[in-house]
């Protein structure tokens, strides 16, 4: 039986630190591919006091909207712990970066992690050449992944490009500088739940 944790287990508190951080989501990983369930505090308690005391997220995590790709679950993390950006490919653009600036610099979550994952329909278009309507995503992810052909590579190519545009932010190359912030990538097995930290 897979152990089951509280909210109070993971009570998160600011300036929980980045090895600190990456160690709850890889602890959080290995009980989420054994798990059966996933149940945390949802409870109008919780909501209240997360809402009376603000939240305090401990990880920013940019990954895909996958419907099979949910940091809660895979991290399993509950309300208030992780604040999550989610766009198809986790690809950064002006958007997700300033959610991530929001993240980092004014709710001083000190790891962010771009998490992207196998089986990723967004890199198979990129691979496809798929134009058109979604050309915003696979023109982005096309070239982070350059001449690689091999999707395992690609995912991990275009979550490297993700990072790297993260740090073309002057705010979050600031705090990474300064030892406030780790910007880290993974690579999420959509077959078993695995996530692998690059
Ligand atoms: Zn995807």
């Amino acid at each position: 039986m897979a152990q089951r944790y509280t909210a109070d287990d993971f009570d998160s508190d600011a300036h929980v630190g980045p090895a600190e951080a990456l160690q709850r989501l890889k602890e959080g990983n290995r009980i989420y591919v054994e798990a059966l369930d996933h149940e945390r505090d949802l409870s109008p308690e919780r909501i209240r006091d997360l809402f009376e005391r603000g939240q305090k997220p401990f990880a920013t995590v940019i990954t895909c909207a996958d419907s099979r790709v949910v940091p809660e679950h895979i991290f399993m993390a509950g309300l208030g712990e992780l604040f999550v950006v989610r766009v198809a490919g986790n690809v950064v653009g002006p958007l997700e970066a300033a959610s991530a600036v929001y993240a980092c610099a004014h709710l001083h979550t000190r790891l962010l992690l771009v998490l992207g994952h196998t089986h990723c329909g967004a890199i198979k278009a990129a691979l496809e050449g798929e134009a058109g309507p979604v050309a915003p995503l696979t023109e982005r992810i096309a070239t982070a992944i350059g001449n690689e052909r091999d999707p395992y590579q690609a995912s991990v190519r275009n979550a490297q490009a993700a990072m790297a545009d993260l740090r073309s932010v002057d705010e979050l190359a600031a705090l990474e500088r300064q030892g406030d912030l780790a910007i880290a990538g993974a690579i999420y097995h959509t077959h078993c739940g695995v996530v692998d930290f690059l």
